[in-house]
């Protein structure tokens, strides 16, 4: 837990979330300014800065964090829709939170995958 991480503060229960799906390692909620008509976000319960620092210091738990995500897509109703994972790391892709997350993004045809 990480007092100034707004992901460990949706975990701890102090900040509102709409969970879709949990596991013992990991949160799914819907996303606060969804860029899809379904748009969740997949954390892990423990702070790990991204995919790379869990894939390091956790590899199982990366593991239960990609079947989670396939099951928040399957809760959310796009698995056979089709969908798209995004992890976002680092400046050049515009994280925002330092806490890995999988964007699940679905519910329609969603363009091409870079944009601008
Ligand atoms: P990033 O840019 O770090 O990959 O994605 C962070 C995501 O968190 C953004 O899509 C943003 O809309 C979402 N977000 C930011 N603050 C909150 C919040 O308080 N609650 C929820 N549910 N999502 C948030
Ligand atoms: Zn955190």
């Amino acid at each position: 837990m990480s007092d100034d991480c707004l992901f460990c503060r949706i975990v701890a229960g102090e900040i509102p979330a709409n969970i879709v799906h949990e596991t013992a390692g990991t949160l799914a909620f819907r996303d606060i300014a969804p860029k899809a008509p379904v748009h969740a976000l997949v954390i892990t319960r423990t702070h790990h800065a991204d995919m790379a620092a869990l894939a390091a210091a956790d590899p199982a738990l990366a593991g239960e964090l990609l079947g989670a995500a396939a099951e928040t897509a399957r809760v959310e109703g796009v698995e056979a829709g089709g969908y798209r994972l995004i992890f976002n790391s680092g400046p050049d892709s515009g994280q925002e939170v330092a806490h890995v997350h999988a964007h699940v993004l679905g519910g329609g045809p969603l363009g091409p995958m870079l944009c601008g």
